[in-house]
């Protein structure tokens, strides 16, 4: 037997998350999005302050849930998803601009030391409300992460790193605003191609990282997106992550960030898609359009047929998601049901989200209205952290045992 209850504390926590969600994300909305640049501070520091009520190292994307007792510590990933999920219901946006560690967190806690944890993760415990970012693509690399050529050469105790990076969310909070960190994925010798690549945590302020731009986006607005120059910027050499050694396989660890995020992008596309799904449910609602479940498909309506359409979507997408999260907790391999479920996700939400303006017609598209928003959201879940085509081709290498080489 499958159980998919929650405990009451779990649904309590949910409940709370949900609160914020529509009481602090929703009424500013549409105000940062359309303020792009602008950051609601007060909105940070509420977050931040709540974050840190929760306790040692609550990060406000993670449930407190996960810190009440160990049952609930060991599904820390399962409760971030829920979390995100809610939050995300909110405004996706802003959700990605709470001060928290961020991708740059989840680099440290999947390819760091057990003391590289504790030191970069401690600042996010106390204090002012900090971000932490991570900046892999580069003007000519996104994708094919093998061709980064950002440079970090040993020179004493130091290493120094050289190079350009662009698209990284919130960069500019992390490199310039707060006492986060941006961690840096940069090679220690070109010719290695991945078996090169290290991340290594660049502090906020560090002289050489300069932020040199801002992005203006189609969606997720509330976050910036930073372009950062790295130009002889020296950091210790105990900033990089793990270990130094350049050597086949060693790429892989680098990479199990990636089974840790994707299902947190899958959560966030989700509670957008939830978001459209929900505002179509109460318009037809009140359009008195009724939707009949249980009866032949063919005596359905087409509105009925779309509507159903996007709930299977969204419900696959959960299922996944929820999959990939609890397999991370429970310690196993998750790399392929990360990807299916970062796939699954971005597709559902971009439909739906689609679906809701079209069925909500003029009202859909205009501004009165956060529709048209959310599907402005929806795109960016098929974009980061591996594209559509990416993660696919990554599911379909699992499924058919080809290599990187054999399949790209
Ligand atoms: C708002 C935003 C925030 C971002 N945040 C971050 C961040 O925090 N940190 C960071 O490092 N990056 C970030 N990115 C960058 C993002 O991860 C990249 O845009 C993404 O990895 C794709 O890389 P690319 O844009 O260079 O596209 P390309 O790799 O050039 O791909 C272009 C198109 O070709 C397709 N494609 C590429 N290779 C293949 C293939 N082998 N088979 C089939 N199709 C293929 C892709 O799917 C895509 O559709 C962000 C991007 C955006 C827009």
């Amino acid at each position: 037997m499958i159980d998919f209850e929650f405990e009451p504390a779990v649904r309590a926590q949910l409940k709370m998350y949900h609160a914020v969600a529509e009481n602090l994300m929703r009424p500013i909305s549409r105000e940062y999005d359309e303020r792009e640049h602008e950051k609601p501070w007060q909105f940070y520091e509420t977050m931040w302050s709540a974050a840190q009520s929760l306790g040692p190292g609550a990060a406000p994307a993670k449930s407190a849930a996960a810190d009440k007792g160990d049952g609930a510590q060991k599904l820390r990933n399962l409760y971030t998803v829920l979390s995100t999920e809610e939050l995300c219901w909110g405004d996706a946006g802003l959700f990605l601009s709470i001060p928290n560690p961020g991708l740059g967190g989840a680099a440290v806690a999947a390819a760091g030391t057990p003391e590289q944890k504790e030191r970069f993760l401690k600042r996010f415990r106390e204090g002012k409300p900090k971000w932490g970012a991570m900046a892999i693509t580069e003007p000519g690399c996104g994708s094919d992460s093998a061709a980064i050529t950002t440079t970090a050469t040993r020179d004493g105790d130091d290493f120094v790193i050289n190079g350009t990076k662009i698209f990284c969310t919130a960069g500019q909070m992390s490199a310039e605003k707060s006492e986060g960190f941006v961690v840096v994925w940069a090679t220690l010798d070109c010719g290695a191609g991945r078996a090169g690549i290290k991340p290594f945590v660049v502090e906020h302020n560090t002289p050489g990282m300069t932020v040199t731009r801002v992005e203006d986006k189609l969606g997720i607005r509330a976050s910036d997106t930073a372009m950062i120059v790295f130009d002889n910027c020296r950091v210790p050499a105990n900033h990089l992550l793990g270990s130094a050694e350049v050597k086949t396989g060693g790429f892989k660890d680098v990479m199990a960030t990636f089974d840790a995020t994707r299902p947190i992008v899958a959560a966030m596309a989700i509670g957008v898609g939830r978001a459209a799904l929900d505002y179509v449910r109460d318009f037809l609602r009140d359009q008195k359009v009724p939707i009949r479940y249980g009866i032949s498909p063919r005596r359905l309506t087409a509105v009925e047929r779309d509507f159903m359409e996007m709930e299977v979507q969204l419900k696959a997408a959960r299922l996944l998601t929820w999959r990939a999260a609890w397999m991370l907790d429970m310690g196993i391999r998750n790399s392929l049901e990360a990807s299916m479920a970062k796939a699954k996700a971005g597709r559902a939400v971009t439909l739906i989200t689609q679906k809701a303006v079209e069925i909500l017609g003029p009202l859909g598209y205009s501004r009165k209205v956060l529709v048209e928003k959310w599907m402005r959201d929806a795109k960016i879940n098929d974009i980061f952290e591996g594209t559509q085509q990416i993660n696919l081709m990554i599911v379909a290498r699992r499924i058919l045992d080809y290599s990187s080489k054999e399949l790209n």
